[in-house]
This record gives C-alpha cells, sequence and structure tokens, in this order.
C-alpha cells in the first residue's frame, strides 16, 4: 500500500490570512532573505498594496557556500516581528534547527520546511508541535513518495495543516538552476488532500521564467505560489537571479488570478 493509498483520513481546513487554502488562490511573496528594516519596510507595504496573502522572507539561510551570506537570523526574526506589528501581514520563515523553535514560535504564523530539510525527520515532528500550518518544500531529489512519507511526520502528530510546496528537483538538465515538476502538482491534486503550492523562483532559477510557470502551475492545480520578489532584485541579498520586480509580481498575481478563475 503506498502512503497515498493510506492517506484517506479527514481533511484538515487551513486557514491563511482569512482565507480558506484551496478555496482562494494563496500567494506569498517576498525576498529570498530577510533584509534590513527600511528594505524591508518598502517591500513590505508594496506586497500589501498588491494584495499578497503573506510575507515569504528566510532568517535562516541554508546556503550551498557556509562563506555566503547566511541570514540574520534571530535579528532577522525581530524585523519580522516588528513588520508584523506594523502591517499586519501574516509571515513564513525557514526554521533551519529544533533550537529556534521557541523564539519563532509567538512571530510565524507558518513554518517552512526546507527543501534540505525534507527528510531531518526529527526536525519534522518538532516543528509540527508547533500546531501551525507548515509548508513542507519537495526535497530536490525525493520522490512524491518519500516527500508524502516526510508529510506523515507532521500528520501523525496530530498537525493536519501541511501545504506542500513543488520547488523543483534535480534533473540532467542544467539549463535551469531546477526542473520544476508539475506532473507533481497535476498528481497530487488528483490523489491526494494535502494542498501544493508552487515555488517558480527556486523551481526555475531564472526570474524571466517566474510568470510563465507560475501560469503553468494555476493550471496545473496548484492552490497557490510561493514567489521572490524585492523592490531592487538586482541588489537582493541571496538569489537575485531569480528574484522579480514588484511590477512582474503584480503582473503574475493578476494573471494568476484570472486563470484561477476560468
Ligand atoms: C527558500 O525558499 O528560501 C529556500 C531556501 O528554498 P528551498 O528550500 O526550496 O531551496
Ligand atoms: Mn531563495
Amino acid at each position: 500500500m503506498t502512503l497515498i493509498d493510506k492517506k484517506k483520513e479527514k481533511k484538515t481546513d487551513i486557514w491563511i490570512n482569512g482565507k480558506k487554502v484551496g478555496e482562494d488562490i494563496l500567494v506569498i511573496a517576498g525576498p529570498c532573505s530577510v533584509e534590513d528594516h527600511e528594505t524591508m519596510r518598502k517591500i513590505v507595504r508594496q506586497l500589501k498594496e498588491l494584495g499578497v496573502d503573506m510575507l515569504r522572507a528566510g532568517a535562516f539561510k541554508p546556503r550551498t557556500s557556509p562563506y555566503t551570506f547566511q541570514g540574520l537570523k534571530t535579528e532577522g526574526l525581530d524585523i519580522i516581528q516588528e513588520l508584523k506589528a506594523e502591517f499586519g501581514i501574516p509571515v513564513s520563515t525557514e526554521i533551519l534547527d529544533v533550537r529556534d523553535i521557541e523564539k519563532a514560535y509567538d512571530i510565524l504564523d507558518v513554518v517552512q520546511i526546507g527543501s534540505r530539510n525534507m527528510y531531518n525527520y526529527v526536525l519534522l515532528e518538532e516543528v509540527a508541535k508547533m500546531g501551525k500550518p507548515v509548508i513542507l518544500k519537495r526535497g530536490f531529489s525525493a520522490t512524491v513518495e518519500e516527500w508524502l512519507g516526510s508529510a506523515e511526520y507532521i500528520l501523525k502528530e496530530g498537525n493536519g495543516q501541511v501545504i506542500l510546496c513543488e520547488r523543483g528537483i534535480r534533473t540532467f538538465e542544467t539549463t535551469t538552476r531546477n526542473t520544476l515538476d508539475l506532473n507533481s502538482v497535476a498528481y497530487l491534486a488528483e490523489n491526494s488532500d494535502l494542498p501544493v503550492i508552487v515555488d517558480p523562483s527556486h523551481g526555475t532559477g531564472l526570474r524571466e521564467l517566474v510568470y510563465p510557470m507560475s501560469l503553468a502551475a494555476i493550471a496545473a492545480g496548484a492552490k497557490g505560489l510561493i514567489i521572490e520578489a524585492h523592490i531592487d532584485p538586482d541588489n537582493a541579498l541571496s538569489d537575485c537571479r531569480q528574484t522579480i520586480d514588484m511590477e512582474t509580481l503584480k503582473k503574475t498575481i493578476d494573471a494568476s488570478r484570472k486563470l484561477w478563475r476560468m
């Protein structure tokens, strides 16, 4: 019996920004990393104007090289807390380490488990116990079955609020940073109760592909998008090549909403 056959328990409703996930398109956007307070204020003000449902911004960054920017860490969480107080925007950030859960608990609305940690089962169990929605990114070499196995680690702790996030997988193709596997999105829309959102930023690594792949994701059955966006993408502290500007974000959101309603 596969995990998909087994997972027939009652579906849990997930609410973000007053919306039930799946009933309306969920739009999450923001910079790859939390940046200084002033830059973040300018970004969040624009995200609010565009009706973005939740801010994404990494305080703890799992970088390939330990010598590149690792995120502002707990100072980043403090900035997120101040932005929430000022703008009332829900926030999702990645937790890399169980030691950061306590501090993050009062600040985060949604916890992100990054691709590199999809197999970190102890972290999954501890994050599940926070009782908050979890965005579970697909490991970049994980099969759908393994991804669902990781989701089960959260579900079995009694936390049904799992949102799967397809963020591309590693293949022989190197033209794009990852290969955005929209097969998984269409497959899971048919075969799982868990909502799937798509990250076209990490899925492609190229900002010019974010718009078309966002639309492709919605067409494939994604319930939402998580997009890296910045007021000055070329100067974003991390992942600038895949980060879109606010104008492109507006165009992407408008077209995705239109497609959603079709
Ligand atoms: C991110 O969303 O900032 C991130 C690091 O993504 P991933 O875990 O998918 O690589
Ligand atoms: Mn990133």
